[in-house]
């Protein structure tokens, strides 16, 4: 449809940016790291190793940032396994229990009997996690949230259901976007990072939600590779 035609063509500027981003500040890094392992070199008292110590993890420590937002320009190849979907959304659940238990909202499993392991990567646990923790923040006043996994032919359809505030008409385009947060203390990259990471596995993120009644966000996966 017009509407994943055009998110897919968000996600590939997203990408393009974040390598962009990425390349421009790792030259620079690696030039600095040269050349202050050069200067250590000439510190024959070794008066300035320590701070040079310092400063070469600190360069090592931006190299692994950008190494993560360079997740998002392009397909990972991060390995794919054989994963139990149901293994995996009950695990998150579990994460989440304390919380879902502080805001009264109730958790609710319908997966279908013998649901096929399917080929994945473990960043897709990132995926649930991320889907989940917006459907019970959606509900401050509780509520119910409702994992669905069934087959459908060489798929899975995974869907997670809330009872929460919604979203209004307006927001849904911009779901995804890089930094849309309507949250005080959002982000505003946890849908970003998912829709990236789905769109790796070759399948499909919706979101269904009506304002007072709830959101449902449907993932398509494939079962095999
Ligand atoms: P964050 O959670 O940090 O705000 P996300 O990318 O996870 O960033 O979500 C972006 C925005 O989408 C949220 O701020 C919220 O407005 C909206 N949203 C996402 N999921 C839901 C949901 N289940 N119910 C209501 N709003 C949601
Ligand atoms: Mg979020």
């Amino acid at each position: 449809s017009e509407e994943l035609i055009r998110r897919s063509e968000k996600l590939s500027l997203i990408g393009e940016l974040a390598a962009g981003i990425a390349h421009e500040i790792r030259n620079p890094l690696t030039s600095l790291r040269g050349f202050m392992q050069m200067y250590l070199k000439e510190d024959r008292d070794g008066s300035k190793k320590l701070r040079n110590d310092v400063m070469i993890s600190e360069i090592d420590r931006i190299n692994e940032i950008v190494s993560e937002l360079l997740v998002l320009a392009k397909p990972s190849n991060e390995v794919y396994e054989l994963r139990d979907l149901v293994h995996l959304l009950t695990h998150v659940t579990r994460l989440f229990e304390g919380q879902a238990n502080l805001y009264n909202v109730q958790i609710k499993q319908e997966f279908d009997a013998n649901l096929p392991l399917i080929q994945c990567q473990s960043s897709i646990n990132q995926v649930f996690i991320n889907v989940f923790k917006n459907a019970i923040e959606s509900m401050p006043k509780g509520g119910e949230v409702t994992l669905q996994a069934k087959q459908m032919g060489n798929h899975i359809n995974i869907r997670i259901k809330d009872t929460g505030y919604g979203i209004p008409n307006d927001d849904i385009a911009k779901i995804g976007n890089p930094f849309f947060t309507t949250k005080e203390t959002g982000t505003g990259l946890g849908l970003m990072v998912s829709m990236r990471i789905i769109q790796n596995h070759k399948g499909t993120m919706r979101i269904e939600s009506e304002v007072g009644k709830g959101t449902m966000v449907e993932m398509i996966l494939p079962i095999n590779k």
